[in-house]
C-alpha cells in the first residue's frame, strides 16, 4: 500500500503548506521532462499530492489508507463508515463493494461497466494584483492520462477484431465462493479479463497496451476573469486525466492565488491603500499624487482633511467578475505629526501653539 506521506517525504502532521512545497520540490525534480526525470516517480508524487492536497480525501486517507479511492460510490448514502461495522480489523480490500450491494439490497449479479473513470487534476495558478484587475491568460502544463491516439481510446489494435471474452464467456461476469466476515457467498464478479464488457480485441494495441490511455505532457489554455477572488477554483470539465478505455475524464480544478501587492487590498471589490501627508498639507489642502492600480493620478486634498478620511476614486477598483464594472479606489489619508523637528521648526510650531493650533 502507498504511503502517500512517505512519498512526499513529510510526516503525517505536516501542513498543508509544507506537503505543497515538497510536492512542488519533488515534482520539479522528477518531471519526465527534464533530465534525471522519473515517469514513475512523478506519477506517484502526483498521486500522493492529489490525496493529501484535498482535505476531505486525506482525512479519508488517514482513516481508511489509500483503499478508500477504490471504495468510491460503494457507499451509496454515504451514511457507513468503519465504526459502523464494529472493528478496525474489517477488510475493505477486494471484493467489498459487491458483498455490500448484494447484502443491503443493491442489485448484485449484473455485469457493471468497470471502466476506471479518469482521475480530477487540481494545480494552482498565482495572480499578481494587476492580472486580478485585468483578468490572465495561463498555459498550464500538465502530464497526464490522454486517450491513446492509436487506438483513439478503444483498447484495441487498429484493424483487431472484437471477440466474445473467452474468460466469461461474454457475460461480463465470473462467479466466485467468497467466505466473509458476513458469511459464504457465490458471488458475481466483474469478469478481470474484459472488466464487464463482455468483449475483448484480439491484439491489444501496442501503444498502450490496452488501457486506451497514455501519459504525456499537455498544455491547456485558460483564462482566468477579472476580478477572480484569492483561492477561488475554477473548474473546467473533461480536462483532467483520461478515462480507461473511452470511459468518463476527470475534470480539471485552477485554484487561483493572489499574490499580495505592497501597496494594496482588496475589499470586495474595493481596494484600499494610504498616502501621508504633512499637518500643513492637511490644514491648508493640496494636490497629490496618489497610485491607483491603473496608473498615478492627481488628487485634491481639500483643507482641513483629517487623520485616517477616506477619499475615493471612482472605477479604479476590482471589476465584478466576468463584467466591466468596477468597484472604488479608496485612499486613506495619514497626516503626520513631525517626529523630530529642528530648531527654527520648533519656533515655527510654538507660535502656531501660541496662536490656538
Ligand atoms: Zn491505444
Ligand atoms: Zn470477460
Amino acid at each position: 500500500m502507498a504511503d502517500y506521506y512517505k512519498t512526499l517525504g513529510v510526516n503525517k502532521n505536516a501542513s498543508d503548506d509544507e506537503i505543497k512545497k515538497a510536492y512542488r520540490k519533488l515534482a520539479h525534480k522528477y518531471h519526465p521532462d527534464k533530465s534525471g526525470g522519473d515517469a514513475e516517480k512523478f506519477k506517484e508524487i502526483n498521486a500522493a499530492y492529489q490525496v493529501l492536497s484535498d482535505k476531505s480525501k486525506r482525512q479519508k486517507y488517514d482513516q481508511f489508507g489509500s483503499g478508500f479511492e477504490q471504495m468510491g460510490g460503494g457507499f451509496g448514502g454515504g451514511g457507513f463508515n468503519s465504526q459502523g461495522f464494529g472493528g478496525q480489523g474489517f477488510d475493505f480490500g477486494e471484493g467489498f463493494e459487491d458483498i455490500f450491494s448484494n447484502i443491503f439490497g443493491g442489485g448484485g449479479g449484473r455485469s457493471r461497466d468497470m471502466r476506471k473513470a479518469g482521475n480530477d487534476i487540481q494545480v494552482d495558478v498565482e495572480l499578481t494584483f494587476e492580472e486580478m484587475v485585468s483578468g490572465a491568460h495561463r498555459e498550464i502544463d500538465l502530464y497526464q492520462s490522454v486517450a491513446c491516439d492509436v487506438c483513439g481510446g478503444s483498447g484495441g489494435e487498429p484493424g483487431a477484431k472484437q471477440e466474445t471474452c473467452s474468460t466469461c464467456k461474454g457475460s461480463g461476469q465470473i462467479h466466485k465462493t467468497v467466505s466473509s466476515f458476513f458469511g459464504s457467498f457465490s458471488q458475481a464478479y466483474v469478469c478481470p479479463t474484459c472488466q464487464g464488457m463482455g468483449k475483448t480485441f484480439s491484439q491489444k494495441c501496442h501503444k498502450c497496451r490496452g488501457e486506451g490511455r497514455v501519459k504525456q505532457s499537455r498544455k491547456v489554455a485558460v483564462d482566468i476573469p477579472a476580478g477572480i477572488s484569492n483561492g477561488q477554483t475554477l473548474s473546467m470539465q473533461g480536462q483532467g486525466e483520461a478515462g480507461e478505455r473511452g470511459a468518463q475524464n476527470g475534470d480539471l480544478y485552477i485554484t487561483v492565488h493572489i499574490l499580495n501587492h505592497n501597496k494594496f487590498t482588496r475589499e470586495g471589490n474595493n481596494l484600499l491603500s494610504s498616502e501621508h501627508i504633512s499637518f500643513s498639507q492637511a490644514s491648508l489642502g493640496d494636490k497629490i499624487n496618489v497610485e491607483t492600480i491603473d496608473e498615478t493620478v492627481k488628487m485634491k486634498i481639500t483643507a482641513g482633511t483629517q487623520s485616517g478620511e477616506l477619499f475615493r476614486i471612482k472605477g479604479k477598483g476590482v471589476p465584478s467578475l466576468g463584467r466591466t464594472n468596477r468597484g472604488d479606489h479608496l485612499l486613506k489619508i495619514i497626516v503626520d505629526v513631525p517626529k523630530n523637528v529642528s530648531r527654527d521648526q520648533r519656533k515655527i510650531i510654538e507660535q502656531l501653539g501660541k496662536a490656538g493650533l
